[in-house]
């Protein structure tokens, strides 16, 4: 079964993934479980040799049952473990429902707006990929089918934690990395709230890095920036952005959320940053 993003070569079934211009990623694929072009991108779930289940937009990697979690998790302990009591919470993008899972753990959460502006990513990851969505059925969760730089446009004071699952700055992304868009996370939490998004590699994306974070520094008193390895993230080392109105420390002294990757010991010690990263951000 091929299409532009998947090849047979010797019988063998395989998704190469574009990085740059002199960088090629290939998975040697089992099975193609859900193919699909949605009004905004390419869709697909793939079950892979190495990385088991995955979903693929536009020919990219975006999560997989081996190593999901470790993204998920980051994203989404990390602002809520420095926010006091999370109450209202708004995921833009999270299509994979990874992130919403992981956000459900808190009993402080009443709400949780999941805006993703493509629907077919939602039910693909439902029903293809429950090892990352959790077949989430969550009654908190409310989902919107629209686009997340719509929706925060005339938000004012309503959430405590924003988080932006998003995928790469192109295509529907591409706003999600802009000025404006933080502009207006920042009127869309209350005068406590915290925002985080994901700000893409250090080693190959240092430039989108070092402009989300000079974007997110102008705007809030805090700005943290956080890493971890995912191994299907090109380069593996990948970041994450915070933006802080008040809290800039972990509140919890003994974390336990039923989590795989995030613990007491890495929430104490994500913010810890090699020299090189010390030095792109000075
Ligand atoms: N964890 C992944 C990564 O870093 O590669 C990204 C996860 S993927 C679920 C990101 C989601 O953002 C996709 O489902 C995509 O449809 C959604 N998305 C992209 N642009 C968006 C926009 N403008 N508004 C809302 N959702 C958007």
């Amino acid at each position: 079964m091929d299409n532009q993003y998947l090849q047979t070569i010797n019988g063998d079934l395989w998704l190469t993934e574009d990085e740059r211009e002199n960088l090629k990623i290939s998975y040697r694929i089992k099975e193609v479980l859900f193919s699909k072009q949605s009004p905004f991108q390419h869709v697909m779930v793939l079950d892979s040799y190495d990385f088991g289940r995955m979903l693929v937009l536009d020919g990219v990697v975006q999560t997989t049952s081996i190593d999901g979690h470790i993204y998920n998790e980051m994203i989404s302990h990390i602002p809520l473990n420095l926010h006091p009591n999370p109450e209202k919470v708004l995921i833009i993008g999270g299509g994979d429902c990874g992130v919403a899972r992981e956000v459900c753990k808190y009993d402080s959460v009443k709400e949780i707006d999941m805006v993703e502006i493509d629907e077919l990513v939602v039910s693909a990851c439902k029903e293809h990929l429950p090892e990352v969505s959790g077949n989430l059925s969550d009654p908190r969760v409310n989902f919107l089918f629209i686009d997340g730089v719509k929706y925060v446009e005339n938000k004012q004071n309503e959430y405590d934690v924003i988080i932006v699952d998003s995928s790469d700055p192109i295509g529907p992304a591409e706003q999600l990395f802009s000025k404006d868009f933080y502009t207006n996370l920042y009127k869309a939490l209350k005068d406590d709230g915290l925002m985080v998004c994901q700000s893409q590699s250090p080693v190959f994306h240092l430039d989108v890095l070092k402009r989300s974070y000079s974007h997110i520094q102008s705007l809030f008193p805090i700005t943290k920036l956080y890493t971890a390895v995912v191994p299907t993230y090109p380069g593996g080392l990948w970041s994450f952005t915070i933006g802080s109105k008040k809290y800039e420390d972990v509140k919890s002294d003994n974390f336990s959320k039923d989590t795989k990757y995030v613990n007491q010991a890495i929430l104490e010690g994500c913010f810890k940053l090699p020299e090189f990263l010390q030095q792109a951000l000075k």
